[in-house]
């Protein structure tokens, strides 16, 4: 053994003893495949390459030898075929306390990877049994002893064969074994614990051949994690030839050398600040890739090599890919060593909601799953989808189907497949046709010429269609099923897919604590150094816990450390920068949520004299949704920040001023040219085209001009643009129009004697109300919802039918006044002139009651609002109310009547049922309908206001015809009920419109 702490040689060391005996053909052993190429660059990095050493993992070792010793080793099991296995053990062995746990998925996973575990510990099946019998209560490890067993006895039947079963083969061998290795020196670098297996392999070998094992370890509290390796090695009889001593040399820092001596040291001292340590703290997974990024950035551009930079995350797979992008966006070579899930992949992603979609009880959505990822699919043919779906139009993946001409051609194929194996074939042509379609014609990005290659998408193509092929193949082994759509699923969510291949020179890599152990850098960042990620809570196995383990006693089942395995990891990023660490945490999530720092931060700083004060710390908060313009690592970054701050067009005078080359100079201004004003707010129309078609309108509605008064930006959207919803039509809009239907009809032919309802025939008038509202709407009353919301309206028009038998007024409705009609002449149904407004232009309407008095001619209007609340005249203008006062101009202009009020009616009131509007003063004939006291005005307050109401009117008419739509909610408030922000930007620019430049008003 030789041993020592991280900076004491033992690869110079390793090196050095390989080259001395390079005569003998030696061995390197390393953990990963990926350890190789590095270690290859080590033999050859003093300009002297080394030829004639064998660089090998454990697993390529054993395969070395069974060829070796000639061993007729049968073809090894793939990933599938091991899962198909294990499915087919649960289904022969008798099972009660795991019954319910193994029809879920994932157990199969969970059960390869308990099996692989007890394998490489060299634990057969019987000795489990063993352990399970003697145990307290081991029912529950006897049923996973018998999983093991029939995996085992269908592995055997089957013919082939797995890493447990090529160890035991190898090692049964004994004594031909070592013959068969003969004298080569045999070199094992970069392991931290051996399994049962790898010990066994070593000691066999070790009775021909020199074994050296390096490891890294030091009697201190950080390198505690590797002690069980040396005392394993010891119990094999392996001797201590070498101890290395640390080189206090190794970093430029006295700081960094004095905290990686001492961290985790109970009694350590504190040493004196330098600029080896900064601290980088920041908000949210953007941000604090966005801060590392910057930091990376500066450092290249102050003569740092790419290779010098390493970034190191705990959990590589999951925070690598967002590292990586930022690094891509910020011009950084990088290379990320981790691999993502194939489910997380837009391949991976399409191929499992396409195999929900061939299933039995699949669901349009299933299938839109499956649309939306795939990149040759037509956007708009699954826009469509979708709007049908959320519509309640297709409720089934069949009546999708059956509306398509041309069915989307994957499914199609899925679904034409007589069998498993037909299906996995099917699902292997779509893997390769999902990744290879990026490329198609037909998926170009419009005016960018060919998409860039992604090639983490082909590569997860490649995977899928080799898992699809594996699984076809599971199907034949004995006892085994044929593979299901379920089957494939679990098996693309089980694969992952490496985000980066081949040798990372010249990069910047994004790596896990595991393999930055090997790698130099001369800037180490430690990245998401929060509470809960790095330390990491420990993993738990699902099948067998600790609990458990401990119950059974087989000490090679034992768990390591965790927490002293956290500190050895945290401590290997602490030892690798040779120059400068820096620490990066974030203190709040993407939401603003507050994080607790990692308690390794505080570690390191009880290191330094004067603690967290002493130490530079870079803050990178939520508020940088752009860099600050001096932090900006390319010319697009600059742009982006420069437009931030306004300084987009014309703007030349500021960007002379930078600091710049010409050449990226140009390209800013290019991109700040390229782009519209990021700060330019919505406002009038300016488009010669669409001003010509509103200056040519007439014609006005009078709905349409109380709506512009509410907020022109509002009226634009909803009676211009007039989106399309992706939900059924609105109720309120809906029931609205129903209810107005089926009102008209009822006061046209009135089910009693008097025009409006009495006392004796209420009942009457409320039966056939809700006859006419049944014929009105009951049609499209197909939803609860929607039968629960005609319900309400008409309880709520009862509600006012019995209001109005307490009424004494004389007013009654004419048949002919109701949805009274000005400004339609020309079309079928009777008409009254329109109201001039003058300049040519014209109003027109429908006003949906008339009360006429005895003499005929004194009119009160109704107009029959759904809402709760109704304005009063005192809220006319703060809340934009136009129609009372325009409906009563046409009934005085346009029908030759008397308005003496015009009302409001609100149907959806719960107290207050009285109407709301404008009345004369001390018309007697109006006291009995019961109006508030401040909407009576005196008669010529009453005409003052019809008169300011029409000069409103032709102001809002004008301004429409000019296509002057403004942001300006009438009384400079938005309504809560208006949803419209997302397109008028309304409150996304808040802190610009102070003041108002357009529209005013803070929303
Ligand atoms: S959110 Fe306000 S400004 Fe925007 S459309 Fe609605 S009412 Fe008008």
């Amino acid at each position: 053994m030789i041993v020592g702490p991280p900076n004491s040689g033992r690869l110079g060391e390793v090196v050095r003893r390989l080259r001395a005996q390079l005569d003998r053909e030696p061995v390197l052993l390393v953990p990963r495949v990926a350890d190789a190429d590095r270690f290859e660059r080590a033999l050859c990095a003093d300009g002297a390459p080394v030829t004639g050493v064998s660089i090998r993992t454990f697993a390529w070792l054993l395969e070395d030898l069974a060829a070796a010793l000639a061993l007729a080793v049968p073809p090894l099991l793939s990933a599938p075929e091991r899962l198909a296995l294990a499915r087919a053990a649960t289904r022969e062995a008798e099972l009660r306390l795991l019954r319910r746990s193994a029809e879920r998925p994932g157990f199969a996973p969970a059960l390869v990877a308990l099996i692989e575990e007890l394998e490489a510990a060299l634990i057969p099946p019987t000795e489990l049994a063993d352990a399970a019998a003697q145990a307290e209560g081991g029912e529950y490890e006897a049923e996973l002893a018998r999983l093991y067993a029939a995996y085992v006895s269908l592995r055997d039947r089957a013919g082939r064969a797995d890493l447990g079963s090529l160890a035991s083969a190898v090692l049964a061998q004994g004594q031909r074994l070592a013959d068969a290795w003969g004298s080569r020196p045999l070199f094992v670098y970069g392991f931290d614990d051996l399994t049962r297996a790898q010990l066994e392999l070593l000691r066999a070998l070790s009775g021909a051949a020199e074994v050296t094992v390096a490891a890294t370890y030091d009697d201190r509290e950080a390198l505690a994690a590797p002690a069980p390796l040396i005392a394993d090695l010891q119990d094999l009889g392996a001797e201590l030839e070498l101890r290395l001593e640390h080189d206090p040399g190794y970093s430029e820092s006295p700081l960094l050398a004095h905290i990686e001596r001492n961290l985790f040291e109970p009694e350590a001292s504190a040493a004196a600040p330098d600029d080896g340590l900064v601290l980088l703290e920041s908000a949210g997974g953007l941000g604090e890739a966005e801060a590392i990024g910057v930091e990376v950035a500066k450092l290249l551009a102050t003569g740092a090599e790419p290779d010098d930079v390493v970034i190191v995350v705990r959990r590589a797979d999951a925070s690598g890919p967002l590292l990586g992008r930022v690094l891509a966006r910020f011009g950084v070579p990088a290379a990320v060593e981790a691999a993502v899930p194939l489910a997380r992949t837009a391949v991976g992603a399409s191929l499992v909601a396409l195999c929900r979609a061939a299933a039995p009880d699949a669901t349009p959505r299933d299938l839109l799953a499956h649309l939306r990822h795939d990149p040759a699919f037509p956007a708009g043919i699954a826009d469509a989808l979708e709007r049908r779906i959320a519509r309640g139009e297709v409720h089934t993946l069949e009546e999708a189907w059956a509306s398509w001409e041309r069915p989307p051609r994957h499914l199609e194929r899925l679904r034409a497949a007589p069998d498993g194996v037909a299906q996995m074939e099917a699902l292997a042509r779509s893997a390769r046709e999902l990744a290879q379609c990026v490329h198609r014609r037909q998926a170009r990005l419009a005016g960018h010429g060919t998409p860039p290659l992604e090639p983490v998408e082909l590569r997860a193509g490649d995977v899928a269609a080799a898992l699809a092929r594996e699984l076809a193949a599971a199907g034949s082994l004995a006892g085994c099923a044929p593979p299901t759509l379920a089957d494939a699923i679990e098996a693309i969510r089980g694969a992952r897919v490496p985000l980066w291949r081949g040798p990372t020179e010249g990069r910047v890599c994004v790596l896990g604590p595991q393999q930055a152990r090997s790698r130099p850098a001369r800037y180490l960042f430690c990245a998401g150094l929060c509470e809960g990620e790095f330390p990491a809570a420990a993993p738990r196995d699902p099948l067998l816990g600790e609990d458990r383990r401990a119950r059974l006693g087989l000490p090679a089942l034992r768990r390591a450390d965790a927490a002293a395995g956290e500190r050895y990891l945290f401590h290997a990023c602490v030892a690798r920068p040779t120059r400068r660490l820096y620490l990066s945490w974030r203190s709040a999530d993407d939401d603003g949520g507050p994080l607790a720092c990692s308690p390794f931060v505080d570690d390191v700083l009880d290191l330094v004299d004067g603690g967290e004060g002493a130490v530079e710390r870079r803050r990178h908060g939520l508020e940088h949704a752009v860099l600050e313009p001096a932090d900006a690592p390319t010319p697009r970054e600059l742009a982006r920040a420069l437009a931030a701050r306004g300084l987009a067009r014309g703007t030349g005078g500021e960007l002379a001023g930078l600091e710049l080359p010409a050449a990226a100079l140009a390209e800013v201004r290019a991109l700040l040219d390229s782009v519209p004003d990021p700060w330019a707010l919505p406002g009038p129309l300016t488009h010669p085209g669409v001003l010509a078609s509103f200056e040519e309108r007439r014609v006005l509605s009078s709905t349409s001009l109380e709506g512009w008064a509410g907020c022109s930006y509002r009226w634009f959207i909803e009676h211009e643009l007039a989106p399309e919803r992706l939900e059924p039509t609105s109720d309120p809009l809906w029931i609205g129009g129903a209810v107005h239907k089926a009102l008209k009809r009822l006061y046209a032919d009135p089910p009693g004697d008097d025009a409006i309802p009495r006392p004796g025939d209420l009942e009457r008038w409320q039966r056939r109300f809700a006859e006419l509202l049944e014929e009105e709407a009951m049609d499209r009353a197909d939803s609860p919802e929607r039968a629960a919301a005609l319900a309400r309206a008409r309880a709520q028009v009862d509600a006012f039918l019995a209001e109005e038998t307490r009424s004494e007024a004389e007013f009654r409705p004419r048949p002919d006044l109701l949805e009274a009609r000005f400004g339609f002449e020309g079309e079928n149904e009777p008409s009254a002139p329109p109201l001039e407004l003058g300049d040519g232009l014209v109003l027109r309407g429908s006003i949906d009651r008339i009360d006429l008095a005895p003499d005929g001619v004194s009119a009160v209007i109704r107009d029959y609002k759904t809402a709760r609340k109704v304005p009063g005249v005192a809220a006319f203008e703060r809340e934009g109310a136009l129609q009372a006062q325009l409906y009563a101009l046409a009934a005085r202009e346009c029908m030759r009547l008397k308005p003496i009020a015009s009302l409001y009616q609100p149907l959806g009131a719960t107290d207050k049922r009285g109407p709301r509007g404008m009345a004369v003063d001390g018309d007697e004939r109006l006291q009995a309908l019961g109006l508030t006291g401040t909407d009576y005005l005196e008669p010529g307050e009453f005409r003052a206001v019809l008169d300011a109401a029409l000069d409103a009117a032709r102001r809002h008419a004008a301004r429409m015809r000019a296509g002057d739509i403004r942001r300006d909610p009438a009384g400079g408030e938005c309504p809560r009920w208006c949803r419209l922000q997302a397109i008028c930007r309304k409150e996304r620019a808040f802190w610009r419109e102070e003041g108002g430049d357009n529209g005013g008003g803070a929303a």
